[in-house]
Formats: C-alpha cells, sequence, structure tokens
C-alpha cells in the first residue's frame, strides 16, 4: 500500500457518491493524499449493506495467495490483479487493524474479525477516522445526476431541497442493485445512461437455485442440508455443503455457480449435478452397491453402505428414473453424477451480489469514465463478479483505493496545467 505525502490538491472539494465500503475507502485514500473530501449517500446511514455483510458471517478478504485469489474475478482477473496488487488483501487486514480490529484467518482462508468485534463497531470506528481525517459526511442526500461537465445535481432530503455542486473530481460508488432496502437498488444506470454511458444489464450472482420440487418432495425434504457434496455446472465442481430449501437449492457452492448457471439457463434447459460421494473411487462405491440387499429398503441400504441418509433416498426419487435406484451400476453412477433440473436464479434483491454494470470498456486503466473525465467508478457498480469468500468486499476496496489514485493523478495533472 502507498501514501501520498498530504499536500494541497485542489481547493474545490472531491464528491464521493455513495457510502458503501468502495466509496468510503475512496473517501479515506484521497484525504490522507490531501484532498478536501465530501461523501454524499442517500441513505439515513452511512454503509448499510456492509452491515449486512456484517451480519451473515462478516468475511473481509481471503488470505490466498494474490495470483489465485485474482482469478476468482472471471475473465477480470488480469485486471483485478493489478487492483490486488495496489490496495491487497493484506492491506485489507492492515487498514482493520489500524482501526483497532484484529482479524483471523478461518476456514478456506476467510478471513474475519475476532470474535470480540461487531460489524457496528468496525463501521464506526472508520467513519471516526474519516472524521478525524476531515471528511463532510453527508447521509439523506441523493445524487440526481449529472449538470455540464462537472456539476453533479443533488438533494437534500432531509431539508426537502434540490442543490448543485461543481467538485474538483467524482468517484461514483452507488453500489449492485441487490438487497434494495439497504440504499443499492441500481438506479443509478438511468442517470449514466443521460450522458450516454450503455450498462450491462444486472443479473443475481451468489444466490439460491430455484427447482420445481413436487409437493411430496417439498413436504418430505423441508430445509435439509446435504453436506460433503460435490456440485457441477457443466465443467466447474466445487465441494462443500447445499441446503434444499422449498424453492430449490442454497449454499456456498451454489452460489459460486450461479455465472455458470445463469449461461447454461440461457442457452436452454439447466442442470446442476450433485455429487453425494466425491471423496469415493466409483470403483468402491460400486462394489459396495452390488452387496445384497436381504430385502433391505433403498433408504436403509443407502444408510448402511454409504451413511447416506435422508433427503437422500427422496432425492433420488424425485429426480432419478424409477428403475436406476435398482440397479447398482445406474445408481453408482447416479449417486454421483445426480442431475438436478434448474428452472432459474432466485430474484435479483435476494443475491448477494449483482453482475453487470458498467462495463470497463466505458472506463480507463485508473477507472475513469471515457464520457466524463473527472468522474470515476468504484465498487459493485462495475460490470465485474466474484464468489463469496472475501472477493466482493476485497474488490469493493481494492477498486475503490485504485479509483482514488485516478483521482490523485488526474487532479495533480490537471493542477499542473493550470499553472
Ligand atoms: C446478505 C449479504 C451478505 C454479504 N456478505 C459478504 C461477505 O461476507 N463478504 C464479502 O466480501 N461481501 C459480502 N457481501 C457483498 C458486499 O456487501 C458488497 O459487495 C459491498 O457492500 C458493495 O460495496 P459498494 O461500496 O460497491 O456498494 P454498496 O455497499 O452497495 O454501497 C453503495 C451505496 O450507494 C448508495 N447510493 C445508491 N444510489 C445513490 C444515489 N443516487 N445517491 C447517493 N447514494 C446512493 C447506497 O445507498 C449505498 O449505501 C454481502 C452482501 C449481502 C447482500
Amino acid at each position: 500500500m502507498t501514501h501520498s505525502q498530504p499536500h494541497n490538491l485542489a481547493t474545490l472539494p472531491v464528491a464521493i457518491i455513495g457510502g458503501g465500503p468502495a466509496g468510503l475507502l475512496a473517501a479515506q485514500r484521497l484525504a490522507e493524499a490531501g484532498c478536501r473530501v465530501v461523501v454524499y449517500e442517500a441513505q439515513a446511514t452511512m454503509g448499510r449493506k456492509f452491515l449486512v455483510a456484517g451480519h451473515g458471517g462478516f468475511n473481509l478478504t481471503n488470505d490466498e495467495p494474490l495470483t489465485a485469489f485474482a482469478t476468482r474475478y472471471g475473465s477480470r482477473h488480469p485486471t483485478f490483479e493489478s487492483f490486488l496488487r495496489y490496495f491487497s488483501p493484506a492491506d485489507l487486514r492492515r487498514w482493520a487493524a489500524e482501526l483497532g480490529i484484529e482479524t483471523f484467518v478461518g476456514t478456506s482462508g476467510r478471513v474475519f474479525p475476532t470474535a470480540d468485534y461487531k460489524p457496528a463497531q468496525l463501521l464506526r470506528a472508520w467513519l471516526l477516522r474519516l472524521q478525524q481525517l476531515g471528511v463532510s459526511l453527508k447521509t439523506r442526500h441523493r445524487w440526481l445526476g449529472f449538470e455540464g461537465p462537472q456539476t453533479l445535481r443533488l438533494r437534500d432530503e432531509a431539508a426537502d431541497t434540490e442543490f448543485l455542486v461543481e467538485p474538483a473530481a467524482t468517484v461514483l460508488a452507488l453500489g449492485g442493485a441487490s438487497w434494495a432496502k439497504t440504499g443499492s437498488d441500481g438506479r443509478w444506470t438511468a442517470l449514466l445512461a443521460e450522458i450516454g454511458v450503455s450498462t450491462r444489464p444486472f443479473a443475481p450472482a451468489n444466490c439460491g437455485a430455484e427447482v420445481a420440487w413436487s409437493a411430496f418432495f417439498r413436504e418430505k425434504a423441508g430445509r435439509t442440508p446435504l453436506k460433503n457434496i460435490a456440485l457441477r455446472c457443466g465443467n466447474e465442481s466445487l465441494k462443500g455443503e447445499v441446503l434444499l430449501t422449498d424453492y430449490g437449492l442454497e449454499g456456498t457452492p451454489v452460489y459460486a455457480l450461479t455465472r455458470p448457471l445463469r449461461e447454461a439457463l440461457a442457452a436452454g434447459p439447466a442442470f446442476l449435478h450433485l455429487n453425494l460421494k466425491p471423496d469415493l473411487h466409483p470403483d468402491q462405491l460400486q462394489q459396495k452397491l452390488q452387496r445384497p440387499r436381504n430385502g433391505k429398503s433403498l433408504a436403509s441400504f443407502l444408510q448402511q453402505q454409504l451413511s447416506l441418509g435422508a433427503p437422500v433416498p427422496a432425492l433420488l426419487r424425485e429426480v432419478a428414473p424409477p428403475e436406476a435406484t435398482a440397479d447398482p451400476a445406474m445408481l453408482a453412477r447416479l449417486l454421483q453424477n445426480l442431475p438436478v433440473p434448474v428452472t432459474g436464479l432466485r430474484p435479483l434483491d435476494e443475491a448477494i451480489s449483482t453482475a453487470g454494470g458498467v462495463p470497463f470498456a466505458e472506463v480507463d486503466g485508473h477507472l475513469m469514465l471515457n464520457r466524463r473525465p473527472g468522474t470515476f467508478v468504484a465498487g459493485e457498480m462495475l460490470d465485474w463478479e466474484a464468489p463469496t469468500g472475501g472477493y466482493l468486499l476485497q474488490g469493493c476496496f481494492s477498486t475503490g483505493a485504485w479509483a482514488a489514485r485516478g483521482v490523485v493523478e488526474w487532479l495533480e495533472k490537471s493542477t499542473s496545467v493550470l499553472s
């Protein structure tokens, strides 16, 4: 992490629109670089989705080596590798420590604040630090659009008045389009369209999958976990635990497969393939299933031979052809490759994150809008997606830091042209 020495960059403040993690980190970095900064947030409080993330475990980042980390951003991985090098997972942990919040590495490299800290404490400490740095935090201030090349139109919702500001530069960090009640409602796409920036339609990422279970199965299976399974969509597969729900499937492996699943759904009928015994060699599995059943029901035979209890027999009855359970070879193949027909993804508003937003073709290497010099974009409003595991918040922090650096360089260039 590199800090510029504080100096007077511009007399006009830099406007940050959106008080989520991307916007607040951009604000902090700019203030540390000597800029005057004002954050405008539409909601009554800053960082609402950040707090929601906190209630769900608060997985701040991941301890994975950086090159592997970058691959989590799919086709965007070379670009993200440079963002991550600039503000790395280690920088994020240092940032938290500087706010007095210690972190630890949990399972699969996930990084969390230690149990002593509540999400609200981290946010409170951060907002206090921003105020100490002189950042002006304005809640209930909604950005309404652009006015000419440098001016922004805003509404002070408490005072019920509209006004114009002309900042030295602007960082838009308006979030994606899920959990609209936190403020991330995606309505900003219309404001960018006014200046000719076309956005990619939002789509749910990291969300559950819908399956048209029979009424019998819904009643029989209820909300049941399937532990130690592997889930596959096309060529992508991962191990973990899924939860059967009355509308389909939830769980980390399902979330991580939303992108290929979305593509499969767009192309025609889509399936998630369950491997219920991922650690058993297919030959061993078949051998176990060839043992005599001695009149046992399928449920007790699967329990005895493979420790597969409820809801596996009901699931087999639901999605496998009836003759398959009687044939050991066919049953063995099914247990390691059970096709579950998926009818759709859960609604956008329920998703942990969203794909779509501002395409990278609309910004330059510093995340500045090509169509509006001096306006930068950061966080989830950019068109990228990543799985859960700390990759989302890290992506927001790293793009926030990178956009702030872009602002500083742009202001320095503008100042040197003027002098
Ligand atoms: C249930 C849940 C759990 C999650 N858990 C994790 C996790 O454990 N780890 C992880 O890495 N990620 C997690 N995430 C994802 C993470 O919270 C988001 O990716 C992140 O908050 C996005 O940050 P952002 O700054 O880009 O946008 P946001 O946090 O969405 O902030 C954008 C802000 O812009 C404001 N805004 C929008 N329009 C305007 C306007 N016109 N004028 C002014 N302000 C405006 C909004 O009110 C909002 O506060 C979770 C998300 C959810 C929903």
